[in-house]
């Protein structure tokens, strides 16, 4: 081990949880590969990426991970929880029954990890504005309350997208140093 070692120094896993067809996959696809799937199928999941990010001239790795699909049999497993130190919770705000969802998907993961894991509640698709469902001050509502961190997001145009893993890495890497 030396202290000049520049990277490597921080591996972070985040898990992305949320109903099916929320757009997991696609935020993970956005921000890992500046990609969009218009009509994807839970065949486009990776198990996890690693994606590296800068915070004060810190090399940390994101090791994120996605369901693959799995959520449609209402069981995660829990090695897909197991050391994970972040979580995006993810609905899709033109679905309300998605953001009915955040409740169970807050139990799975406080029962299969740790209490401080580091979350924000995710409002995905925030490009459909003609069919919202869930207004923006819901949201933040509903974070306020479960301490989490909030911002909506779109896999589709980009915008918020990294700005929210960025939020959950920086609060970790906060915690941490
Ligand atoms: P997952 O099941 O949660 O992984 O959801 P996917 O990433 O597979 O996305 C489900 C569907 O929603 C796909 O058809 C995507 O193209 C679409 N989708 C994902 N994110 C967005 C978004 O931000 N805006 C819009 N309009 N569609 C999206
Ligand atoms: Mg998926």
């Amino acid at each position: 081990y030396s202290q000049e070692d520049s990277g490597d120094d921080y591996l972070f896993k985040i898990v992305l949880i949320g109903d099916s067809a929320v757009g997991k996959s696609n935020l993970l696809a956005r921000f890992a590969r500046d990609e969009f799937y218009p009509n994807s199928k839970s065949t486009i999941g990776v198990e996890f990426q690693t994606q590296k990010i800068e915070i004060k001239g810190k090399e940390i790795k994101a090791q994120i991970w996605d369901t693959a699909g799995q959520e449609r049999f209402r069981a995660v497993t829990s090695a897909y929880y197991r050391g994970a130190v972040g979580a995006l919770l993810v609905y899709d705000i033109s679905r309300r029954q998605t953001f009915q969802s955040i409740g169970r998907w807050l139990n799975e993961l406080h029962t299969h990890s740790d209490m401080n894991v580091v979350s924000i509640l995710v409002g995905n698709k925030s490009d459909l504005k003609d069919a919202r469902e869930v207004s923006t001050e819901e949201g933040k509502l509903l974070a306020e309350s479960e301490g989490l961190f909030f911002m909506e997001t779109s896999a589709l145009d980009s915008s918020n997208v990294t700005a929210a893993f960025e939020t959950v890495v920086k609060e970790i890497y906060n915690i941490l140093s």
